[in-house]
């Protein structure tokens, strides 16, 4: 099989790029190792700046018609003190809300839009294995499909398969790890008549607790010190259970939800980002060129700027067979700033914040920025701004057709 760009990943980044390609009137085809885009929570999160993509790309209404809730504020509680830090109403952005949408719901429109144009092909089980490398150049991959092994040649393989991309490690680039000082353990409780809309994040004595509202269930992080998990559970699932009563006792008359440990995923928080997001035939977005940290919730927005970057300067060079290693390298120079400054504020949240509140003793105040915000709420358009928008916005610049 032969294409112009061949995608590994069929996640936010991934799907994406695929559409903006395929709709820019290039030839692309996005492997997908998994059956359907139905799986483990990974984010629901849509922010501002990609719904204000949605709508340049005149697909907001359509997609605001699948369920989501709007979160037009972010609410941190220490202790019993509840605080406004970021305030999305002011963004000057078609919606000031966060969209809370299942990210399967989210990745099956953009498929559906993709599959409107005849350059766009995704193929679902097909799990890409390895490269296919002739004089120093990315040519193609291989991948493995219930049909049997498929060999796909393009003038371009994206990698956009996630943090634990395969192809980054088969293509031999290195990566620097940054560091986090925790883990986080998802799982869900069911959502009752009564119970609160918003999402909640609670900074307890040593215990960090975030509720997402995912309609018919509360989708639950319990923040640990790293590498704590079997410290935990040697202390019971019962103590466990207790713990999430005390953090959220609205929910305390269903913790026994949590059935036994198999319910209970790890996320080993990782934050590291490739040095060289190319070789020539070869370039790596979203996850897979830099694992986020969940810190402020934005790894969904940054793979899909991602992408957004990347059809800009590709597509052309694309389309007409002429696009040259330099223009891979232009992605990551667009690209890298906005993802450095976006992990360093969030290493400067772990270290800060995350790491004190797991390791103390005692309920810790807010951080001195958090009561600021607090005290004066026009403030809380600045962390508003950093989460909904990001750092150096991308907008569709690739032609429809
Ligand atoms: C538990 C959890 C909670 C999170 N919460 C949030 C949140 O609230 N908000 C937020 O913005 N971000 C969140 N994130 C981070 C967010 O999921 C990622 O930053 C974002 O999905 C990155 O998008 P991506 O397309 O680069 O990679 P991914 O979303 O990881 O997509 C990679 C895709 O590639 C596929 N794939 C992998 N290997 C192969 C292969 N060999 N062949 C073919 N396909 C392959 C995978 O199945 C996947 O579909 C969370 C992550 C996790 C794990």
């Amino acid at each position: 099989m032969s294409v112009r760009c061949c995608v590994a990943g069929g996640g936010p980044a991934g799907v994406m790029l695929g559409l903006l390609l395929a709709r820019a009137g290039v030839e692309v085809l996005v492997l997908e190792k998994h059956a359907d885009f139905f799986r483990d929570f990974r984010g629901d999160t849509i922010h501002p700046s990609t719904l204000e993509v949605m709508h340049e790309l005149g697909f907001l209404e359509d997609l605001l018609q699948l369920p989501h809730q709007r979160v037009p504020r972010l609410i941190a509680q220490f202790g019993g003190l509840a605080l406004t830090f970021a305030d999305f109403t002011h963004l000057p952005t078609h919606c000031g809300f966060i969209a809370f949408m299942p990210q399967w719901d989210f990745l099956n429109f953009l498929a559906a839009r993709g599959a409107r144009y005849p350059t766009f092909k995704l193929r679902m089980r097909a799990e890409v294995t390895g490269l296919i490398e002739e004089a120093g150049r990315i040519v193609g991959l291989h991948a493995t499909t219930p049909g049997g092994p498929l060999e796909v040649r393009a003038g371009l393989v994206v990698a956009a398969d996630g943090r634990h991309s395969v192809l980054r490690d088969k293509a031999g680039l290195r990566i620097d790890e940054l560091g986090a000082p925790m883990d986080v353990l998802w799982f869900r409780l069911s959502r009752r008549p009564g119970d609160p809309e918003d999402p909640r994040g609670r900074f307890d004595i040593g215990r960090i607790f975030i509720m997402l509202n995912q309609g018919r269930h509360w989708q639950c992080g319990f923040v640990i010190p790293k590498g704590s998990l079997e410290r935990l559970q040697a202390r019971g699932l019962q103590a466990f259970r207790e713990s999430v009563a005390q953090l959220a006792p609205f929910a305390a008359d269903r913790v026994g939800e949590i059935a036994n440990w198999d319910t209970v995923k790890l996320l080993t928080v990782r934050v590291d980002r490739l040095r060289q997001w190319y070789r020539p035939g070869l370039l790596c977005i979203g996850d897979a060129a830099h694992a986020m940290s969940p810190v402020g919730g934005v790894g969904i927005n940054l793979a899909i700027q991602d992408a957004i970057a990347a059809a800009n300067l590709l597509a052309v060079p694309l389309r007409g067979g002429r696009l040259t290693t330099e223009d891979l390298e232009q992605v990551q120079r667009r690209r890298e700033w906005p993802t450095r400054v976006t992990q360093r504020l969030q290493i400067f949240m772990q270290n800060r914040v995350i790491r004190r509140v797991l390791g103390s003793a005692e309920q810790i105040q807010p951080p001195f920025a958090i009561r600021l915000v607090a005290r004066f709420p026009l403030l809380s358009r600045i962390p508003a701004r950093l989460i909904g928008i990001g750092v150096r916005p991308e907008h569709v610049q690739t032609p429809a057709g």
